[in-house]
């Protein structure tokens, strides 16, 4: 159905901005004159909580974190970028799959499981899930969903 895209992003930076994130800054950036854009609420909220909350728990010692989104009338873009431990380069090739955890995670909790459903999630809806990262810089996830009946 139609979701108000905007309204829902807000919500979800609101509930982290109260509790788990206290130390960081979670800025939320929208850009689009599209915001009542036809997709799945339940996917797109799925998607940006597992997202946030990696952001949250790997820039342990709090810090920027950016939520931007873009609505267009064909594909909607989520970039969530924070600036935390970020991932070493032999863990990208296998970040997606179950249980996968990278090297530098230390004790910081996980089961492995959030990104392998996220792009499950991404993939239901036919869209693209990539990412950058750089060792103790931060990481930035992009996920580009096609809207198909606007
Ligand atoms: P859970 O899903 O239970 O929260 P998790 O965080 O370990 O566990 P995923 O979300 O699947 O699981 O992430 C897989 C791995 O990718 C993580 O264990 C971590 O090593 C790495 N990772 C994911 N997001 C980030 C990020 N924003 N910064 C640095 N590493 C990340």
């Amino acid at each position: 159905s139609h979701i108000n895209l905007f309204q829902l992003c807000q919500q979800l930076v609101n509930n982290f901005r109260v509790t788990p994130a206290q130390k960081h800054q979670i800025l939320f950036d929208y850009q689009g004159e599209q915001e009542n854009i036809y997709l799945d609420e339940n996917i797109v909220r799925q998607i940006l909580t597992h997202l946030l909350s990696n952001a949250v728990k790997y820039s342990t010692d709090g810090g920027l974190i950016n939520l931007n989104v873009k609505g267009s009338c064909d594909q909607v873009i989520l970039q969530v970028c924070d600036r935390g431990i970020g991932i070493p380069p032999e863990d990208r090739s296998s970040l997606f799959e179950c249980f996968h955890r990278a090297t530098n995670v230390g004790t910081l909790p996980g089961t492995g499981l959030g990104l392998a459903i996220v792009k499950k999630y991404v993939e239901i809806h036919q869209g693209e899930i990539c990412f950058e990262s750089e060792l103790n810089v931060g990481t930035i996830f992009t996920i580009t969903l096609p809207i198909v009946n606007c």
